[in-house]
């Protein structure tokens, strides 16, 4: 995808097979029934997990959540994701080793997405700056929400910038926006550039299909009401700009376009 001055590729991570009735509890399995091409045979949905690079024409290397990382306990039953540790080989086919990457964007710091944050207790993009709303940091690191995400995020502490409030602008390309309730510091990343935009949704929506419908529960929300009133909102918003969208669990990382 090219966003203006703006490269953006997508990174997978991995392929997890989930219920639907995982993501979203309250959605009959009926609705999902009758969604064309949504469901694999066995009445699965294929989440991917991963992340987005983007290139700017000033050499700066973003990359947008981290997926799974290794040897991720990913699944309710604590099992490995069949297709999964793609991103760094990922990282590699597109020319881009772990020490030229100048940021890290995390949308919120839950397992599938801070999964390669550290390799052993060490920065896997040691370079690289490592953006985090205070609100999750606070949360995940300094309170005790999920001792994994502890210790993959706990070695960015001197490489984090933790940003506050609503917004943050890292480029003249990149604006950071928090949208909190999936996470208290869940945020979305908008890609703007020479008249063209892009928003990397996070965990905003899971699925194109929840996009028709906002108020539909996340199982993983932590504040279920907030995060359908940030949905709701965000869905507004970016219709009204034009603004596509994709997140790191789009069927292949692919933008929508809302109509
Ligand atoms: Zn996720």
């Amino acid at each position: 995808m090219q966003i203006g001055d703006v490269t953006v590729e997508p990174l997978t991570d991995g392929v997890i097979p989930m219920p639907p009735n995982l993501l979203y509890p309250d959605v009959p399995l009926p609705v999902w029934q009758a969604l064309p091409g949504v469901l694999d045979g066995r009445g699965m949905l294929q989440v991917p997990f991963g992340g987005f690079l983007a290139t700017d024409r000033w050499g700066h290397r973003v990359v947008f959540d981290l997926g799974g990382g290794l040897a991720p306990q990913l699944l309710p039953d604590g099992e490995l994701p069949p297709v999964c540790e793609l991103l760094p080989r990922r990282l590699a086919e597109l020319g881009c080793p772990p020490d030229s990457v100048t940021d890290v964007v995390l949308s919120h710091l839950h397992i599938d997405h801070v999964g390669w944050a550290s390799t052993a207790g060490v920065a896997t993009f040691p370079r690289a700056r490592h953006h985090i709303h205070a609100a999750d940091w606070r949360h995940f690191v300094d309170e005790d929400a999920d001792d994994a995400v502890r210790d993959k995020v706990a070695p960015l502490r001197d490489a984090a910038v933790l940003w506050q409030g609503d917004a943050v602008t890292p480029y003249d390309w990149l604006r950071l926006v928090h949208a909190p309730g999936h996470t208290p510091g869940a945020s979305v990343a908008l890609i703007g550039s020479r008249g063209q935009s892009l928003a990397l949704v996070g965990d905003l929506f899971h699925h194109p299909a929840a996009l028709d419908h906002p108020h539909w529960r996340c199982g993983f929300d932590w504040d279920p009401s907030a995060a359908a009133a940030a949905r709701a909102d965000w869905v507004d918003k970016l219709r009204a700009a034009g603004t596509p969208l994709v997140g790191p669990h789009f069927p292949e990382l692919r933008p929508v376009t809302l109509r």
